[in-house]
């Protein structure tokens, strides 16, 4: 697994035109108006669920197949036991280059509903839903309504693979469950998509929302309070899996280090700690799972410490795991910015 991360780490980073990008992120404004029709928590009678959930349960659950893990933990969180929901890149795959299954196909195909994060994440999905042939699927787009973060800026050009970098980020940065806040929009587009194609389940779909709506919002509380201590914290990472974090909180993601296939020459290191010491960089991060002699060697040479930051792509797939990995990488960057 390792060293397939690598290969994608790589992949994404060779079309980026600089050695170092820096995203100097704007402070004002969030990166999108999260929170329109955040609507009211559901407020049902247990007798509204029960007679709701009851018509469903005797006809079949409704089959709801989800792209990814953050997808599917979000999705399995608003669904709890009303519906089946199903994953189609399993933990540990790696989202960005998945290559579909003939079973893909035969879970699409025979879904309600399919529930995708958007922003061009799920490359394989286009050509994997035609085969699947479903006239009658409901597609979900969890990203409705977010603006997305566009390419970041280079400051640093090697000259090399100027043609090809539009090719990753053609709608924007995908990252945008790593900003709890964007997260808790993505809740509500699945809860309304679920309510549309199951009515039978509104109450439920309604109160299990709010419930993990809520506590995203504490997790957003805890991440502001914590991070304003250290303000304009500046870090480099090899996944620009991070920059509505950033922008969230008010740190600096500098992305993305390059690196080189092999190893690296003496230029990239030179050009690495440079940029390292322009923009005071407090951290390097790396991800779970990856174990990169490069990346161990880099931090030595920079005298900055490789820790890890979960972009939650690979993990456990308790809808509760989002806060669990969340909170360690709090606590990640609370240690990296003091
Ligand atoms: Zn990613």
């Amino acid at each position: 697994m390792g060293n397939r991360r690598i290969s994608r780490i790589r992949r994404q980073q060779s079309g980026i035109v600089s050695l170092v990008a820096v995203l100097m992120l704007s402070m004002a404004g969030g990166c999108s108006q999260s929170n329109q029709n955040q609507g009211t928590a559901a407020q049902q009678s247990p007798q509204a669920q029960e007679a709701a959930s009851t018509p469903t349960v005797q006809q079949g659950k409704t089959k709801v197949v989800t792209t990814f893990l953050p997808i599917y933990l979000f999705t399995k969180a608003v669904a709890g036991n009303v519906a089946d929901v199903e994953i189609l890149v399993p933990p540990g795959t790696e989202v960005h280059e998945y290559q579909a299954t003939p079973e893909n196909v035969k879970a699409i195909a025979t879904a309600n509903v399919l529930v995708k994060n958007g922003l061009g994440l799920e490359e394989f999905l286009e050509d994997t839903v035609k085969n699947a042939q479903n006239s009658k699927l409901v597609e979900i787009d969890a990203s409705k309504g977010i603006k997305p973060l566009n390419q970041i800026s280079p400051v640093e050009k090697t000259g090399k693979n100027e043609e090809d970098n539009d090719h990753e980020h053609a709608q924007g940065n995908p990252h945008v469950w790593l900003d709890p806040v964007l997260a808790k929009q993505q809740v509500t587009n699945i809860r309304d998509g679920l309510i549309a194609a199951d009515p039978a389940n509104k109450a439920t779909y309604q109160t299990n929302a709010a419930a993990y709506i809520k506590e995203l919002e504490n997790l957003n509380s805890e991440f502001q309070q914590t991070l304003q201590k250290t303000p304009s914290c500046t870090f480099v990472t090899f996944h620009d899996a991070f920059p509505y974090l950033a922008k969230r909180y008010n740190l600096k993601q500098v992305a993305v280090v390059e690196i080189p296939e092999d190893q690296l020459s003496p230029t990239d290191v030179q050009n690495a700690v440079n940029a390292v010491k322009k923009y005071k960089v407090k951290a390097l991060f790396s991800e779970p799972g990856v174990d990169n002699k490069l990346l161990t060697s880099l931090s030595k040479d920079l005298k900055l410490s490789l820790r890890t930051l979960d972009s939650l792509e690979t993990g456990q797939t308790d809808p509760q795991h989002y806060f669990q990995a969340m909170k360690t990488n709090l606590q990640t960057l609370e240690t990296a910015c003091k």
